[in-house]
């Protein structure tokens, strides 16, 4: 179990480390520091055996005692960490020098020394040979070599059971725990009121942080199931909610066929029924008109009234069936939207009301208009209604000026169709809407269609049509267009 512990093993691995690189610096300076003491303590040595045999040996030279010599110089051999001792006679005369050596000399020595062995007479001093001693660092490195290996061993053994201990207390104290934690965690179920978290350990009287840190999981626990139980009920309503919504939602594409159905219905009645009664209508009308020319002069006043009304009425019905009949055709008809040239239905419309126009005397300008996506024809309808007005509602005796133009605003056109009429008003309803007239038939003739068919064309090409009117000044009627 402990021997799987991976924050453990590093904490091992980094405490072997650091251990390691520490011993290694501080063995090193330690062995420096040896090294320095017993070179210097060889160098000590070399000065007594100067100060010891100097004397004596320059003495034997003097009585060539080679025998005393040459005991004197093995004994210096065999002092500690010397290597050679050697004496030479300085070279006099032709005869050969004496030389005693004992060890063995190195070409390139680390530590030696050349002493001159000088003689004291009565005529003064005098140089008579050298004196060669050298030391040898070799046992220095054995020894250092002994000392560095007792260090590492010692060292390394403590280092592997500084280790090892430190890992069972780190295991013992916290890995072990935060396997429990884990264990806790994973077998946590939110949905269930889990039991609380308790580690298996004595723990210090006043609390450590793995204490807090179980209080915080419990606290946290807690929590978070008293959230899931809240979140569960919301999450119900939800439900509930949703499944209302998507009935309303069903129930209200049930009523938006049905209306777009009973509306199909409609269009087509009022485009039959418009069309159906056309027919009768106009022999009512045609007869009507016969007997009018026929019995003229022939029948009483009342009689010739009556048949006026008639005719009248007559003409009336054919003008509100032919609007309606444009009416109840705009969104069963409609061609396909394309490029349509609103210059160009704006001309159609002022060519189509030259009678109306050359009658009243109207002055109308009109501003560069653009090109928009839609069907030409209804536009046309569009600037015939709304100009046919403009020129219809003007002031008595005066000459209507009407002004058409088109302003681009963000990614749509407004367009404008302005006059110098009555104004509109009253507050009498919606003129937008289909029959609202808000004068009689004698005051202006109408049917009270032509803004429901501008509107209902408007809305079929995704606009909107809308107006503004001061009495007695004029009107201005807008609509927008892509
Ligand atoms: P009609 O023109 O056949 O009466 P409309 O639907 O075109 O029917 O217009 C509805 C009513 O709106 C008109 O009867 C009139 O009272 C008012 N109206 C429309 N255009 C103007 C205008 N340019 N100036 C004053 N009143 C207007």
């Amino acid at each position: 179990m402990i021997w799987r512990q991976k924050i453990g093993f590093r904490l091992l691995a980094y405490i072997v480390l650091f251990s390691t690189a520490v011993t290694l610096i501080s063995s090193a300076t330690q062995l420096y520091l040896d090294y320095r003491n017993q070179v210097r303590s060889i160098e000590a040595r070399l000065d007594d055996i100067e100060e010891s045999y100097a004397d004596s040996l320059a003495a034997g030279l003097w009585s060539i005692d080679s025998e005393q010599l040459r005991l004197q110089v093995e004994g210096i051999v065999r002092l500690p960490d010397m290597r050679a001792a050697e004496v030479r006679e300085l070279v006099r005369n032709d005869t050969r020098p004496l030389v005693i050596t004992a060890g063995r000399r190195q070409e390139h020595a680390v530590i030696s020394r050349e002493i001159p062995l000088i003689h004291a007479g009565r005529d003064g001093s005098e140089r008579i040979g050298t004196f060669y001693i050298e030391g040898t660092l070799d046992e220095v490195y054995d020894r250092l070599i002994d000392a560095a290996l007792v260090i590492l061993v010692s060292q390394g053994v403590m280092t592997f059971l500084v280790s090892l201990f430190t890992l069972f207390i780190f295991h013992r104290l916290v890995t072990r725990h935060l396997a429990d934690i884990a264990r806790f965690f994973r077998s946590h179920d939110l949905r269930i009121s889990s039991p609380t978290l308790e580690l298996n350990r004595p723990g210090p009287p006043l609390g450590d942080e793995l204490d807090h840190m179980v209080d915080a999981i419990n606290t946290m626990s807690g929590d978070l199931y008293t959230a899931n139980c809240e979140l569960s009920g919301l999450n119900t309503n939800l439900e509930r909610d949703l499944a209302l919504r998507a009935a309303k939602e069903q129930e209200l594409r049930q009523t938006v066929r049905e209306l777009e159905r009973a509306n199909a219905e409609l269009d087509r009645f009022a485009y039959v029924a418009s069309h159906d009664l056309q027919e009768p209508l106009r022999t009512i009308t045609s007869f009507a008109q016969l007997l009018e020319r026929k019995y003229k002069g022939k029948l009483d006043s009342e009689a010739c009234e009556y048949i006026e009304f008639t005719v009248t009425a007559a003409k009336r019905m054919h003008a509100l069936i032919n609007d309606l009949l444009v009416y109840s055709r705009i969104n069963a008809n409609g061609t396909p939207f394309g490029p349509a040239s609103t210059e160009a239905a704006c001309a159609a419309a002022i060519d189509n009301l030259h009678q109306a126009i050359a009658e009243s005397g109207a002055e109308i300008s009109v501003g560069p208009l653009p090109e928009v996506q839609g069907d030409e024809a209804q536009l046309v309808q569009v600037f015939q209604n709304l100009l046919g007005n403009a020129i219809k509602f003007h002031r008595p005796g005066q000459t209507p000026h009407v002004r058409i133009e088109a302003q681009r605003i963000d990614d749509r056109w407004r367009f404008s169709v302005a006059d110098d009429g009555i104004g509109i008003t009253s507050e009498h309803g919606d003129i937008f809407e289909i029959f609202r007239r808000l004068h009689t038939i004698a005051e202006f003739p109408g049917t009270g269609v032509g803004l429901a068919i501008c509107k209902s064309i408007i809305l079929h090409h995704q606009g909107e049509i809308w107006y503004e009117s001061a009495a007695g000044i004029g009107s201005t009627f807008y609509f927008t267009l892509s």
